[in-house]
């Protein structure tokens, strides 16, 4: 059987990232596989620690980061965050593609340590159109909002640094992208669906 590929998905807060990635999972769940990050951030509704993220303080995090656990960490809008890299390799090794949902920092370090993984950035079709999103998300403060388009104002000029940038102007459109992308790259979903 072939090793999985690591994918990586970055794109501001707000632009979609999210909901592309799950139509994947649903699509290719045998060969898929989410990695789950580390954050000092705390849970939003909803949220479950050890499923959307292991919600760990800031101290424990330092202790990781001391350990080598992690692959990549960055510091995002005033919250550390990083994969656990023993994971990751394992799922790689065991055959199944990996996608780690992160930030361009992060990304930026992956891209340099593992060369080979295939890296996609998803741009809103316009900062305005961002704002509206991430506003009517209503899940944040007024405060926090303005601080992640900030941050999305120093992300967007980092997007061609990755292989693949793609707009995210209807779900279906960049969904039918980040599919195409997928089968092409990697090497397991052609052993285990009839793609
Ligand atoms: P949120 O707080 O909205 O869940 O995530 C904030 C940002 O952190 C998003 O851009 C998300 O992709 C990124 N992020 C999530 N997990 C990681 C990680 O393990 N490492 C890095 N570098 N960024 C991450």
């Amino acid at each position: 059987m072939s090793k999985g590929v690591l994918f990586l998905l970055s794109g501001p807060s707000g632009v979609g990232k999210g909901t592309v990635k799950a139509h994947l999972f649903e699509e290719f769940e045998k060969c898929l596989v989410y990695s789950v990050s580390a954050t000092t951030r705390s849970p939003r509704q909803g949220e479950t620690d050890g499923v959307d993220y292991y919600f760990i303080d800031r101290e424990t995090f330092l202790k990781w980061i001391d350990e080598d656990a992690f692959l990549e960490h960055a510091e995002f809008s005033g919250n550390m965050y990083g994969t656990p890299r023993s994971a990751v390799m394992r799922q790689l090794e065991a055959g199944h593609d990996v996608f780690l949902e992160i930030e361009v920092q992060g990304a930026l370090q992956v891209m340099e340590k593992m060369p080979e993984c295939v890296s996609i950035f998803i741009l809103p079709p316009s900062f305005e159109v961002l704002e509206q999103r991430l506003r009517g998300r209503g899940t944040e403060s007024d405060e926090v909002v303005n601080r992640r388009l900030d941050q999305a104002r120093r992300e967007l000029p980092m997007a061609d640094r990755y292989m693949y940038q793609l707009v995210n102007d209807t779900v279906d459109d960049t969904y039918a992208k980040l599919r195409e992308l997928y089968l092409k790259h990697s090497s397991v979903v052609h052993e285990m669906y009839n793609v």
